[in-house]
């Protein structure tokens, strides 16, 4: 394990090291940045974990990282012993809402700098340093993302700004009591353009779009809208994410273009005309399982449920509604229940046959758009998800780090490296090994920071 160290990774590393430690001996040494190393961890590198290593941070970025003893630490360094512990980067998030969800309800007035940066600060308890939040964003979006831009406090907020969908169509307006000004519902191509030149103006980071009829239940976007609304997004440089429910409606969007599939094909199992489809066009796949199983998994209490990792993620009227014995039965038997099982059966046999043909898969829950898809813990949920559908750990873990960093541009997250930003995930257990490890948190770091101890170390 540790020659894939010295191999690949060490030999920079000392070299940047004593680069950085030059600079620490500027004529300004008072203003040189704070460095700490933290020792003896093992390090997860995108494909294995290994160690133990050195890993040096300088300022918000990570300097160095090495076999243990094989980089010379600074004197007046900051020498933090993490023996037996697992550096893992902090998960980056690219299906997700913020501001939508309040306990058990739903609205427009819950889109309030206070909730959102109660809910960023949630994720970063749990490890998630970056949040997309994939539509349904109005206007104070933009200030938040301007504002809020490296930060520490709480997960780093990106997102699609509205999103274009159908009018009287998806998203649902009045069940999730929505207005105006959160979805852009535009009837012709060149307002659908215009919508998307708006939205790069004002600052998004991907362009959404919802292509769903709800199996004809209500319109859906035009392929002359969504065309031309993908079409905009990619001249200004903009990817563009659908959600979809259907095989169908999957290959429709693709074969317009589209960047990302912000949902699992959960209608039927995937064909080798998609399967081919996706790779060759490079499509990114984000499946969300997590968010049909939210729809009856609580009502069946496992064990885990009483447990504090998932306690605390659970807003008191929310758990008030899981503990109703009645809400229990009455939820697992409904028809809604039913259909969301057999989602999640299709939804994991459609990402294993991506995943082995070798389609880019991101990482997502669609966490935020309701309540019961729960921030913080929905993501450990769904890694656990992404292994039942024949991931390893290792693979569920890169595609929530570096793999979800490139599906948003991000060059410098979603790696431990020398020059990526320092947000780490400290865990007492490998998560190589078990992939329900990522819950046990130790400490989280921030951009260099220590910001959370969720419990006394
Ligand atoms: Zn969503």
């Amino acid at each position: 394990m540790a020659r894939r160290f010295s191999a690949r990774v060490g030999a920079l590393a000392v070299l940047v090291f004593h680069a950085a430690q030059g600079c620490a001996h500027a004529p300004t040494p008072a203003a040189a940045p704070p460095v700490v190393v933290l020792e003896g961890a093992r390090v997860f590198d995108g494909e294995a974990t290994t160690g133990p290593a050195t890993v040096v941070l300088e300022g918000e970025r990570i300097r160095a990282v090495g076999p243990r003893g094989s980089l010379q630490v600074p004197a007046g360094a900051q020498v933090v012993d993490y023996s037996g512990k697992t550096l893992i980067p902090g998960l980056i998030l690219a299906h997700a809402h913020v501001g939508i969800v309040s306990g058990v309800e739903t609205g427009r007035r819950f889109y309030t700098r206070e909730n959102i940066t109660r809910q960023l600060a949630r994720y970063l308890d749990y490890g998630v340093m970056t949040v997309n939040s994939l539509g349904l964003n109005p206007p104070l979006f933009y200030t938040l993302r301007r504002e809020l831009k490296g930060h520490t406090t709480g997960a780093d907020l990106l997102g699609a700004g509205p999103g274009l969908g159908a009018p009287m169509g998806l998203p649902p307006a009045r069940g999730m009591n929505l207005e105006d000004d959160q979805v852009v519902r535009p009837e012709t191509p060149e307002a659908a353009r215009e919508a998307v030149r708006d939205m790069a103006g004002q600052g998004v980071d991907m362009v959404k779009l919802w292509v769903d009829s709800m199996k004809g239940g209500v319109p859906k976007l035009r392929p002359e809208v969504y065309r031309a609304a993908i079409d905009e997004a990619h001249r200004h440089g903009l990817r563009a994410a659908a959600h979809i429910h259907d095989l169908e409606d999957a290959k429709a969007v693709v074969e317009a273009g589209i960047d990302v599939l912000a949902h699992g094909v959960r209608d039927q199992p995937v064909d080798d005309a998609f399967i081919q489809a996706m790779k060759t066009r490079g499509v990114w796949y984000i499946p969300t399982v997590n968010l049909d199983e939210a729809n009856y998994l609580y009502a069946e209490h496992p064990a885990w449920m009483d447990e504090p990792f998932f306690r605390a993620a659970v807003d008191p009227a929310l758990q008030r509604r899981f503990d109703d014995p009645q809400w229990q039965r009455e939820t697992l038997a409904s028809e809604g229940a039913a259909k969301a099982r057999k989602a999640v059966a299709i939804n994991l046999q459609n990402l294993r046959a991506l995943h082995q043909a070798g389609v880019k898969i991101g990482f997502g829950t669609d966490s935020g758009a309701l309540p019961q898809r729960i921030p913080g813990f929905a993501e450990h949920r769904e890694l656990e998800l992404m292994t039942q559908a024949g991931l390893t750990p290792a693979r569920a873990l890169r595609a929530a780090t570096r793999d979800s960093a490139e599906l948003l541009g991000l060059k410098s997250q979603g790696a431990i490296a020398p020059g990526m930003v320092a947000d780490l995930v400290v865990l007492d257990s490998d998560p190589v090994q078990d992939i329900r490890n990522t819950r046990d948190i130790h400490a989280v770091w921030r951009r260099g920071v220590q910001v959370r101890p969720l419990r006394a170390p």
